[in-house]
């Protein structure tokens, strides 16, 4: 006759097996599905960055305002008209560029 922790032993183990099984399926899915998305998106990106006219568009004029870029005087690096200091070396842009 087998006792009832024997067989409490191995329902439990049969149910673990099964939980496994089913846990092991669904994570493999879940892993499939998401690299599936992944490279999906990864082409979808793609296509975004060489279709979309939005990426052709010119770039607003600095000028249009009426400001100009302001011309560092310690190294030299053009910096857009509002600044105070360069963004290349910190130094102060002073009035007169
Ligand atoms: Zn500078």
């Amino acid at each position: 006759m087998v006792d009832a922790g024997t067989v409490y032993l191995v329902a439990s183990g049969a149910l673990l097996l099964v939980a496994l099984g089913v846990g092991a399926r669904v994570l493999l899915a879940i892993f499939r599905e998401g690299r599936e998305r992944s490279r999906k998106r990864r082409e979808g990106e793609i296509d975004r960055f060489t279709e979309d006219p939005v990426y052709d568009r010119d770039p607003p004029d600095p000028d249009a305002d009426g400001s100009r870029p302001s011309t560092c005087p310690h190294c030299g690096a053009e910096n857009a008209s509002g600044f105070t200091f360069c963004r290349e070396c910190a130094g102060p842009l002073g009035p007169n560029g």
